[in-house]
C-alpha cells in the first residue's frame, strides 16, 4: 500500500467512525420536533349559524342521552355528564375519551363545542379536546381534528383550535370567544387499503368551522401523532371518538352531533 493509499484508506476509516458515533448521538425524538409556530392564521369572525340535522342524518347526541357512545377505552357504556341538552367532558379517573357505537367509513359530520366562559390556563392546556374523525384504537390513536381555546391563545399553529393535529395549519383563525357555541362541519374521505396492509389512498379532510372554511380537501400523512411522523395503520370502518384531554382545565361541552354517510349515487 503506497503512502496516498493509506491516507485515503485513514481518511474513509475516520468517516465512517464518525458517522457511526454522529448515528449513535442521534437524540430521542421529542413532542416539540413537529411544533409548528408560524406561518399564524389570520383572523376571521364568523358569522351567526345554527346547523339542524337533515333528514337523513343519524342523531349521534341530540341533549337527551348518551346511547349513542361508549367508552372508548372498555366499551362500556359513555359516562360523561348529560344536562341541560348536552354533555360536558368528565375528566375524573378512568372515565376518559368516549366514541361512537357505530363505525364509519366516509361521512359528512356536524358537531357543536363550547369552551367555558371562565376557562383558564395556555397553549395547550386551555380547553383541550378533540374529535379524532376515526378512531382507530382507545388512547389518541386515530385521526384528530384538534378541540382547543384558540381565540386569543398562542400555541403552535399546527396545533391550535381547527388544525388537523400536528400536520395541517387551519387555513384561518375563525374561533368564537370561549362561552360561545362553535360548530365544525367536516367531510371525512377515510383511507383505503390493500389487502397487504399498505395504503391505496390516503386520508382527505375537508373543515368548515364556525362556517368558515379551514381546511380543504387536506390530503393526511397518516394518523395524527403527538410524537413522531405519521403514518398509516390499515382499518376498514372505525367509530368517531371525543378527546378527555388530561389538561386541568375546565372541562367543555358538546350539543347537536349529527353525522351522514356519503354513499356514492352510481
Ligand atoms: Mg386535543
Amino acid at each position: 500500500m503506497t503512502r496516498t493509499q493509506f491516507s485515503q484508506l485513514l481518511a474513509f476509516a475516520t468517516l465512517v467512525t464518525l458517522a457511526a458515533s454522529l448515528s449513535a448521538q442521534q437524540p430521542a425524538p421529542k413532542p416539540e420536533d413537529t411544533e409548528v409556530w408560524t406561518p399564524v392564521p389570520k383572523i376571521v369572525t364568523p358569522g351567526v349559524t345554527n346547523e339542524a340535522p337533515p333528514s337523513d342524518a343519524i342523531i349521534l347526541f341530540d341533549g337527551k342521552n348518551q346511547d349513542e357512545w361508549v367508552s372508548a377505552q372498555d366499551k362500556s357504556p359513555a359516562k360523561w355528564v348529560v344536562h341541560d341538552g348536552i354533555f360536558t367532558v368528565s375528566k375524573e379517573r378512568g372515565v376518559g375519551n368516549i366514541e361512537t357505537k357505530r363505525t364509519f367509513k366516509d361521512y359528512q359530520l356536524h358537531i357543536e363545542w363550547r369552551i367555558p366562559e371562565n376557562i383558564t390556563g395556555s397553549g395547550q392546556a386551555r380547553g383541550n379536546s378533540g374529535v379524532f374523525l376515526a378512531s382507530t384504537g382507545p388512547g389518541d390513536d386515530g385521526y384528530e381534528l384538534q378541540v382547543l381555546d384558540s381565540y386569543n391563545n398562542t400555541t403552535y399553529v399546527n396545533g391550535q383550535a381547527a388544525s388537523m393535529y400536528k400536520q395541517s395549519i387551519p387555513l384561518v383563525n375563525a374561533n368564537r370567544k370561549p362561552g360561545e357555541w362553535q360548530s365544525y362541519d367536516v367531510v371525512w374521505t377515510a383511507p383505503t387499503f390493500t389487502d397487504d396492509g399498505s395504503l391505496k389512498t390516503p386520508a382527505y379532510v375537508t373543515v368548515f368551522f364556525n362556517g368558515v372554511l379551514v381546511q380543504n380537501h387536506f390530503e393526511l400523512k397518516g394518523q395524527t401523532l403527538f410524537i413522531g411522523k405519521p403514518f398509516y395503520k390499515k382499518y376498514d370502518r372505525a367509530p368517531i371518538k371525543l378527546q378527555a384531554h388530561g389538561d386541568k382545565s375546565e372541562p367543555l361541552s358538546f350539543r347537536n352531533i349529527w353525522v351522514r354517510e356519503i354513499k356514492e349515487i352510481n
